[in-house]
């Protein structure tokens, strides 16, 4: 994905786009608001920060707003109510207040990305529906169905396979999934990743509905119609 930075400080500039490259996106970023105008079509989500030399974070964020519904989150020193009710209003999707843990922003960025969907995601009840061979992942429903059976997942593991959902295109490195999912607690969840991958194979009874890529992480998979063998690679 395509990320626009507008962050005028070079070192939280520095610190962002490395984490947002890590996590496989590509960066854009730009120290004044008007430069950021004049590229925002390209991104598929904003970060942004309100102290900006050129013009009030504020305005931008308004302005962005007329041209641009690309989900955005403010990442900003201001950490006043007042200050994140206007964000909101805005029509910031989300609002960190720095200093921040970057998991979490990370984490958040899913989040909203996941909620505004993407272009392709966009079910008519307003929430995003995957389908993949005979399986259908309702994420916003959090339901997932196998050859038109419900099938129960842990939360967990509705949460590993729905995150794998929202982009089916790309192939998410395991610190990617664990900072998602299990937070800064991930350190210590490495092992379960590959738990809950199995469960929800076995469940599923699609062995390739997930696909592993050694050495890096998963993808969301194409499982053949009727692939009943669970458990499998
Ligand atoms: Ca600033």
């Amino acid at each position: 994905m395509h990320a626009l930075l507008v962050e005028d400080d070079d070192r939280m500039a520095h610190a962002l786009g490395t984490a947002l490259a890590q996590r496989g996106h590509t960066v854009r970023r730009f120290g004044r608001a008007l430069d950021a105008l004049r590229h925002v079509n390209e991104a598929d989500f904003v970060l942004l920060d309100l102290g900006l030399p050129d013009l009030d974070g504020l305005e931008l964020l308004r302005r962005l707003r007329t041209v641009c519904d690309a989900p955005l989150i403010v990442v900003t020193a201001r950490c006043e109510e007042r200050d994140i009710v206007q964000g909101l209003r805005a029509g910031a999707d989300d609002y960190v207040v720095k200093p921040f843990r970057m998991n979490e922003l990370m984490a958040r960025i899913d989040t909203v990305r996941r909620r505004t969907g993407t272009p392709a995601g966009r079910a008519d009840d307003g929430g995003p529906s995957v389908r993949t061979g005979d399986v259908e992942i309702d994420i916003a429903g959090r339901a997932v169905t196998v050859a038109g059976a419900e099938v129960r997942l842990t939360r967990r593991e509705f949460d590993v396979l729905s995150f794998l959902a929202a982009r089916p295109d790309e192939v998410h490195s395991r610190e990617e999934i664990l900072g998602r999912i299990w937070g800064d607690a991930f350190l210590t969840a490495s092992r379960s990743l590959d738990v809950h991958v199995a469960g929800i194979r076995a469940k599923t009874g699609r062995a390739g509905l997930v696909r592993t890529v050694h050495g890096f992480g998963y993808q969301l998979g194409s499982p053949p119609v009727g692939d009943e063998r669970a458990g499998g690679r």
